[in-house]
């Protein structure tokens, strides 16, 4: 397995990793998700060799790779432009990792056979890669990945240049392959969908750092801070106390149980904004601003005396009007102040 451990980059004076530790196991995805500039392609690119480390080890089941050159780690790569060769038809471009490898010309050409079979698309051989729709493309560039049989595989944004639609199908796709296979994968990318679709665990990043580590269903409910559960989308986020009662804020009483165990005195409490309802009885007032549409609802801006919030509703108020707020408790999250 990959173990990564306190791995810090620096360019120049700029901190991009900073002490960062992370495991990759057989046969699992890992997704890293945070916003530009948090040093998710550092991450990437130190993993494979391509950065130097200032401090901190990256080793594979025990063996340190410090020396190890990028192209000796066994470490597939893929990128988001899929950067596949315009002039090389489809298995020229799938045995080129095997070529680089020295390997005998019918074991290379078995060998990218083989990895084309396995992204289902045999018979494309001899296909050039500029006459295939994007999907096909992206998946050709899998399979050059994988020919050389890496014992990791590396993408970053593997999906970032595919418009939402495919994207949408190609990442449950992947995921398919990816258990069928069974690879080990650490992939990355600033799109959210895309990382909860694919990934067994999602790893997500702030300014060099990592702010939460977990499978994607707990980290899409559970954030354990309040910069991850702004970057999920809870938008909304209060003042809150809590004490042995429970935990007290502008939107009225909410469980005790809701709270991290150990908190006391101040909280604050995040949702996002179908967790919020329109209700002319809601504890908190304030005024219309504007809305959105958000293809099968509204986003709705409400000025309040908590600052701006924001509300999903099926109609929009008008800009202006006054309107009221309650929350559901089941989907709100307590995080520490
Ligand atoms: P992400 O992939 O999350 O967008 P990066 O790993 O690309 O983030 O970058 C992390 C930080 O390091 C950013 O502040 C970025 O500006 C900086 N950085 C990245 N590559 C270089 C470079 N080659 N030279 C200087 N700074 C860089």
């Amino acid at each position: 397995m990959l173990e990564i451990e306190q791995l810090r980059v620096q360019y120049g004076d700029a901190v991009a990793l900073d002490g960062v530790d992370l495991t990759v196991a057989d046969h699992e995805v890992v997704c890293v998700l945070g916003p530009s500039g948090s040093g998710k392609s550092t991450l990437l690119r130190a993993t494979a060799g391509l950065e130097l480390p200032l401090a901190g080890r990256v080793s594979w089941d025990g063996e340190d790779l410090a020396g190890v050159a990028p192209h000796r780690r066994q470490f597939g790569l893929m990128f988001q432009d899929h950067a596949l060769f315009p002039h090389r038809d489809v298995i020229g471009n799938v045995a080129f990792g095997l070529r680089m490898q020295r390997r005998a010309t019918a074991e290379v050409d078995a060998g990218a056979r083989a990895a084309l079979a396995r992204v289902g698309l045999a018979g494309f051989e001899h296909r050039r890669v500029r006459e295939l729709s994007g999907g096909e493309q992206q998946r050709v560039a899998l399979a050059r990945a994988l020919a050389p049989d890496p014992r990791l595989l590396m993408l970053d944004e593997p999906l970032g240049s595919l418009d939402r639609e495919l994207r949408e199908r190609l990442a449950s796709e992947l995921r398919t392959l990816f258990v069928s296979l069974g690879v080990t994968a650490l992939f990355v990318t600033h799109d959210q969908d895309e990382a909860f679709a694919l990934a067994d665990r999602v790893v997500i990043m702030r300014s060099g750092t990592i702010e939460q580590i977990g499978a994607p269903q707990e980290v899409w409910s559970h954030p354990a801070t309040e910069f991850a559960a702004r970057f999920l989308g809870f938008a909304n986020v209060v003042d809150a106390t809590v004490d042995a009662d429970g935990v007290r804020c502008a939107w009225g009483p909410l469980p005790r149980s809701l709270a991290p165990g150990d908190s006391g005195g101040r909280v604050r409490v995040a949702a996002r904004p179908d967790a919020l309802r329109l209700d002319p009885d809601g504890p908190v007032r304030g005024h219309v601003s504007g809305s959105t549409f958000r293809r099968d609802h509204f986003l709705v801006r409400v000025e309040t005396d908590l600052g701006p919030l924001e509300v999903a509703a099926e109609t929009p108020p008008d800009v202006g009007e006054n309107v009221g707020l309650g929350l559901d408790p089941s989907a709100a999250v307590v995080l520490p102040a």
